[in-house]
């Protein structure tokens, strides 16, 4: 595993979780099957139970589970035997049998997760573990920094320029002077993006070329940002030529210099797409699930259509690969019941099907499918399908979701997360503070300076409160000049200091407006679950608090107290 990028072993590790986290289900389904084969006592039965071990001794040792798959490759052996030779089942062992199976039940059902895993199944996307307790260590579940790159063929004074401000956001920035010590870190995982005076390749007529050449032999995911002291024609083909995806005349912004590496970082790793695949064959779900894979999507399977709405409460898929026809219900039927559900009505859905007959093709459609897909397909045609139909459905949900400057949640959702995270607590204890933050005198900022430049400030504050909170913490824009933070498994005293923190530092960015340099603050309002019932009592308390923290001053942060 060693020679695997660290986005692959991620990527890996995600599916393994995923993997481990259906392994109740399948073993479920295994019972069944041998409650089956146990009743009836036939061949048909027999062959359905060996089917089914034969998949769980193949998928464990695809995820690394040896013992998992060696138990129930024992027993598979064990069904074949009987198989092979006809003999009567009755004379089936199932003493031997059942001593092998609470081998696989205890790696399947692990009695101290059972309640967690209960847990994950109706809201799989946090965990409530104590690694998001910001008291614990604060630094840990924050975003990597990010390494940049500045390259000039001599020692200038850009790095100290924008190094202080970029840091602000994240970013570390080391200052280099030749190619080989720009490829020793980008073979860093934390370094994709090289900032270059442009003075580089204008003093050595190779340097363009090399830099192109480094660029293809990492198959462009690596991004060139160009900055010059002037900004002519010839120079900016030049920057081009060289592999170039940005040219920046100095002075630079960096609120504006942020904003593009984040957009070019965001085209160079966008998380891969989750496809769900409905299918009764295990060989043809596995090999289509494969072909996903390699292409860098996620894949979840079920193969009961019994199941699919467990399945897609649990796995949150982008898109559903459908098979037409199944043994409880076809392809057309499960599709209405998928879409009888209001949280599933904008999954897109895709028949995969060896039927060619076009009235059945459109009745598909009708059902609610949005492409229909006949077998044999190409892999390279599947793939580009399903990418741009994935592509298609993620901007949606995200012009949905989301708040068009900032790309934080809009008002609606933030509000509804409100409520989810409390129910969570309820449910499962620990603690959430709810933090409202709002812009000090920000219709001064668009007065004096322009609304363009206050839209510039609002972004800046939504970047840094995605590069200060953890993952886990959820950021929204709760309107105008107005943002909301839940903080997960914070008690109030810590969500001060981290709200503090991201105070004094946002205090510190330069905004920049045609002319004019100048500095922002906000006022915060903390309240935490403790103080507070429903999510608008929450809501209120925050503000109230907020607006405590405008009364008195303005640029601070006040913690509600009854
Ligand atoms: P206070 O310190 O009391 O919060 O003063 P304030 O000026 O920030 O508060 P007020 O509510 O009077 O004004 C908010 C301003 O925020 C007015 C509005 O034009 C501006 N605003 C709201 N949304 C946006 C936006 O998306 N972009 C820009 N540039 N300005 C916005
Ligand atoms: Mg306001
Ligand atoms: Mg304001």
């Amino acid at each position: 595993m060693s020679n695997l990028s660290e986005g692959i072993k991620v990527k890996l590790a995600a599916m393994t979780d995923d993997y481990i986290r259906q392994l109740p289900a399948r073993y479920d389904e295994l019972t069944r099957d041998i409650n089956n084969a146990r009743a009836k006592c036939s061949h048909e039965f027999l062959s359905i139970l060996k089917n089914s071990l034969h998949k769980l001794a193949g998928s464990g040792a695809t995820f690394g589970l040896d013992e998992l798959s060696a138990e129930s490759k024992e027993l598979e052996v064990y069904v074949d035997t009987y198989l092979q030779e006809d003999i009567d089942s009755q004379s089936f062992d199932w003493v031997f049998f059942n001593k092998s199976l609470s081998e696989i039940e205890n790696i399947c059902k692990p009695k101290e997760n059972i309640g967690e895993l209960e847990e994950l199944e109706e809201l799989p996307e946090i965990l409530s573990s104590g690694i998001n307790d910001y008291s614990i260590d604060l630094d840990t579940e924050r975003h990597e920094r990010n390494i940049l790159v500045y390259l000039s063929d001599k020692e200038d004074s850009i790095v100290s320029e924008i190094s202080d401000q970029m840091g602000i956001f994240g970013f570390n920035i080391k200052s280099i002077h030749n190619l080989s010590d720009m490829e020793a870190f980008l073979k860093l995982d934390t370094c994709k993006l090289v900032i270059i005076n442009s003075s580089f390749i204008e003093n050595d007529i190779s340097a363009g070329q090399k830099l192109n050449k480094i660029k293809k032999s990492y198959s462009n995911f690596i991004s060139y940002i160009f900055v010059a002291d002037r900004d002519d024609f010839a120079l900016r083909l030049k920057t081009v030529k060289s592999g170039g995806d940005a040219f920046f005349v100095i002075p630079l912004d960096t609120g504006i210099l942020v904003d593009k590496i984040d957009k070019l970082s965001s085209k160079m790793s966008h998380p891969p797409y989750h496809v769900l695949l409905i299918d009764d064959d295990p060989e043809q779900i596995a090999y289509y699930a494969l072909v996903l894979q390699q292409a860098g999507m996620i894949t979840s399977v079920a193969s009961n259509p019994k199941r699919v709405i467990e399945v897609l409460v649990e796995s949150k898929p982008e898109i559903i690969i459908l098979d037409m026809y199944m043994p409880t219900c076809d392809g057309i039927e499960l599709a209405a019941i998928i879409r009888q559900h209001e949280a599933f009505l904008t999954i897109p859905i895709i028949f995969l099907s060896a039927e060619h007959s076009e009235e059945k093709q459109l009745e598909a459609m009708k059902s609610g499918a949005d492409d229909f897909l006949t077998k044999p397909i190409r892999p390279e045609n599947l793939i580009i399908r399903i990418n741009a139909k994935a592509a298609r459905s993620r901007n949606l949900r995200f012009l949905m979701e989301r708040d068009s400057l900032t790309g934080l949640l809009n008002h609606a959702n933030l509000k509804e997360r409100i409520s989810i995270e409390m129910m969570r607590v309820k449910r499962s204890g620990g603690n959430l503070c709810y933090a409202m933050i709002d812009a000090d005198h920000f219709k001064n900022v668009n007065d004096t300076y322009g609304h363009l430049a206050g839209d510039h400030v609002l972004k800046s504050l939504s970047r840094m409160l995605q590069d200060r909170l953890r993952r886990t913490d959820i950021i929204g824009r709760y309107g105008g000049e107005e943002f909301g933070v839940i903080l997960i498994n914070t008690d109030s005293e810590n969500a001060y200091r981290v709200m503090e923190e991201v105070r004094e530092n946002f205090a510190l960015v330069k905004h920049k407006s045609d002319e004019d340099e100048f500095f922002i603050t906000f006022s915060c309002g903390i309240a935490s679950f403790a103080e507070c019932e429903t999510p608008s009592e929450l809501n209120d308390a925050a503000d109230k608090a907020m607006y405590e923290a405008k009364s008195t001053g303005r640029n601070k942060t006040i913690i509600y107290k009854k």
